[in-house]
């Protein structure tokens, strides 16, 4: 069971309140070597394909490395949204993240139209097919299904949604799947007790070293 913190464009908690959880923390990249150096498992929230080059603004594998962090998030939903990052995009940061030695967790999941339109299978087939091609099924790789109706809402998808969601995106690509999408204290229990669900991305709740602590003592729980 692996939990993941997204701590977005926030500050996020103190790390010593964080010494010794089983969880990673992707802090932006600020914090990156405050979190390395307090002995978490650090993911960065984003990763460039080249290992070098003339791309302002981006960070490569290999400077994530050097730091000492453990992978990289790629293609979720904020940057799909609002910095146009394509499913291309997307498979060639985690293809590249992976050769480097870095693990990676990449996102997929469909709007609220989507779904409403029927199009939800459609949508992570794209997806899912897109990081498969360039990535396969690497050691290393984790995927996330975020719906992004479920994303900082509130909504959280139901224990049958996420399931056949996870069932779905396993028949494509067989990695773990995490869920992601407003993951709270009170509702984790029953959605990483569903079966092909192996874990959560959280958000918000992971910005409160009492609710992360609590989504992890239920993964434990439940794992154990
Ligand atoms: C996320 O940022 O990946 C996320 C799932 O956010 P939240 O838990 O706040 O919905």
């Amino acid at each position: 069971m692996i939990i993941a913190g997204n701590w977005k464009m926030y500050r996020g908690p103190d790390v010593h309140a964080l010494a010794g959880l089983d969880a990673i923390v992707c802090p932006p990249y600020t914090r990156l070597r405050e979190c390395v150096e307090a002995g978490l498992t650090t993911y960065a929230q984003n990763v460039h394909w080249e290992p070098e080059g003339a791309f302002t603004g981006e960070i490569s594998a290999p400077m994530l490395l050097e730091l000492g962090v453990a992978g990289s998030l790629v293609g979720h939903s904020e940057r799909r949204q609002y910095f146009g990052e394509t499913d291309l995009a997307v498979a060639r940061r985690g293809a590249a993240a992976l050769a480097a030695g870095l693990g990676v967790i990449a996102c997929v999941g469909e709007t609220a139209e989507q779904r409403e339109s029927g199009a939800t299978e459609a949508v992570l087939e794209i997806q899912v097919e897109a990081i498969a091609e360039r990535c396969g099924a690497a050691d290393g790789l984790v995927l996330a299904y975020e719906p992004v109706w479920a994303i900082g809402t509130g909504l959280t998808a139901t224990p049958e949604i996420a399931q056949d969601a996870h069932a779905f995106i396993k028949s494509r690509l067989d990695v773990p799947v995490l869920y992601g999408g407003s993951v709270k204290p009170d509702n984790a229990a029953e959605l990483l007790a569903q079966p092909d669900v192996d874990g959560a991305l959280v958000g918000g709740a992971s910005l409160d070293v009492e609710s992360f602590k609590s989504i992890c003592l239920t993964a434990a729980r439940i794992r154990s």
